[in-house]
């Protein structure tokens, strides 16, 4: 048994370390308020104050972290990270009996019950239906923007239930996150084959929860085997959970006792979305902050040396030669998304067989002409930003470019200002013009407070990076 000195002794090393090659003030306030707690062998159990906490450490420190953990000689110690708070979950809870909540099914009844149409159930990870094979670690490639939730993912599949839990997979559309969740699922069954792995969407949930339902008076086991499927399993992913929103209020409150039975029993849960839990509309606070108990993970936008490798590996997952120029002229031409990547090259190749060509740079300028043409680089304007902006806080174009000040208008208006200065390359004055007549200095001045506040308001930050994404998706 090693003791509290010893489990404390790589952290201080790491934070020596750390407070050497970082500026003082970010270290005093990233690194100094974090604090190791309970360290079960090789696990450093970091304690995080809050989920702010999370995003900036994913987003701008992991690396150093993982390199200084490396040339201190500690690969072999892995980093988990909790949030302050987090309830402790009795190990009693580890054994809680679903029969103790849920009647129990009487055996005839089981058998004769009728099984539910295929489409119903018979999505679940059992290994009859297992997931996707190739939706692999393998076949996924790395690199900056996703990198983070790749190796959470991969954690979560090597140990189920210990690291995070839950895991927020977060990401636009076409980013890979189902990719994500079936590489757990491939993953966890390659090893162990009994585990139970059970996949779903969560308008899949609602629709098994509506036809159970429908039966609950007349059946009541087809609510129990709905429970036994959600609430027995050992890892549940639950994809776009985002489509919980706005969902019955009796979906929500299922999906929570699932989550609670899950979480208590410490069985992996995994969800993705393709907004933060924060921006998610009309969902129950208690699931809401449930979503971000534990690993909040997000997948950016690939950049163009990502894109191309992507490309050269889907390639050869077809088997097709692709040469560097063509991948770079694919990859130049297709930003948004992996799944128009990945359709482009198909796009191609279909293109080449039926030309009888190779695949040359010609010949893909010929088979993107029309289509590269259409999505030729339309930059995006400060008028695209108003829109979205105003459809989103339900107030009129009219209102962000007048001068009223009360807070419905001023605040949209300063998130416009803000989202315009990032993503277009209007000037200050210009973009005064275009918001009523306001002065450079004061267009600063309102740029700058969002930027203040983001930093420390988790809400706010939610809110302007899903409309970021909205308005970069619409070109
Ligand atoms: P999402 O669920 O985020 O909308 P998907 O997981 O369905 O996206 O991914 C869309 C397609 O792009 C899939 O075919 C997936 O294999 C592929 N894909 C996405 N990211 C990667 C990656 N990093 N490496 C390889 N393939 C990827
Ligand atoms: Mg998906």
């Amino acid at each position: 048994m090693r003791t509290p000195e010893e489990q404390q002794l790589p952290w201080d090393q790491l934070k020596q370390a750390l407070k050497a090659q970082m500026p003082a003030r970010e270290y005093t306030t990233w690194i100094a308020p974090l604090s190791v707690g309970k360290t079960d062998g090789r696990i450093l159990r970091v304690t995080m104050p809050n989920a702010l906490f999370y995003q900036k450490i994913h987003d701008d420190f992991l690396p150093l972290i993982e390199r200084t953990k490396a040339e201190l000689g500690l690969e072999s110690v892995s980093l988990a990270f909790d949030l302050e708070g987090m309830p402790d979950v009795p190990e009693s809870a580890y054994n809680e009996d679903l029969d103790d909540v849920l009647p129990p099914p009487e055996e005839d009844e089981l058998s004769a019950s009728p099984v539910a149409p295929s489409g119903v159930f018979s999505r679940s990870l059992s290994r009859e239906h297992g997931p996707n094979t190739a939706y692999t670690f393998e076949s996924f490639v790395r690199g900056p923007s996703n990198q983070f939730a790749m190796t959470t993912a991969q954690a979560v599949a090597a140990k189920p239930g210990q690291f995070y839990n839950p895991l927020f997979l977060c990401g636009g559309t076409g980013l890979g996150k189902t990719h994500l969740l079936h590489a757990v699922a491939n993953e966890v069954l390659k090893h162990t084959p009994s585990v139970n792995v059970t996949y779903t969407t969560s308008e899949q949930f609602m629709q098994e929860l509506t036809y159970c339902l429908r039966f609950a008076r007349s059946n009541p086991t087809k609510m129990h085997e709905f429970r036994r499927k959600y609430r027995m399993c050992d890892v549940l992913l639950i994809d776009d959970i985002q489509f919980l929103s706005g969902n019955k209020k009796v979906t929500q409150e299922e999906f929570f006792h699932t989550f609670n039975t899950l979480y208590h029993a410490k069985k992996q849960i995994i969800m993705t979305s393709d907004i933060l839990p924060q921006g998610i509309p009309d969902i129950e606070e208690r699931l809401r902050s449930r979503f971000q108990w534990g690993l909040i993970a997000d997948i950016q936008l690939p950049d163009l040396e990502h894109r191309v490798e992507i490309l050269h590996k889907k390639a050869q997952a077809l088997g097709v030669k692709l040469s560097p120029e063509v991948a770079e002229y694919i990859g130049k031409h297709t930003k948004k998304s992996v799944r128009d990547l990945e359709g482009n090259l198909q796009r191609l190749y279909a293109f080449s067989q039926f030309q009888g060509e190779p695949m040359t740079l010609e010949l893909a300028q010929k088979a993107f002409k029309d289509i590269f043409f259409m999505e030729a680089p339309k930059t995006l304007t400060v008028d695209d930003i108003q829109k979205i902006v105003a459809d989103h806080f339900k107030i009129k174009i009219a209102d962000l470019k007048s001068k009223k000040k009360h807070t419905a208008v001023a605040h949209p208006r300063q998130i416009a200002m803000f989202l315009s200065r990032k993503l277009t390359s209007s000037s200050l004055p210009e973009l005064g013009l275009r918001f009523g007549g306001k002065d450079h200095t004061t267009v600063l001045h309102n740029v700058k407070k969002i930027e203040t506040a983001m930093a420390v308001d988790l809400d706010l930050r939610a809110v302007v990076d899903t409309l970021q994404r909205q308005i970069e998706q619409l070109h």
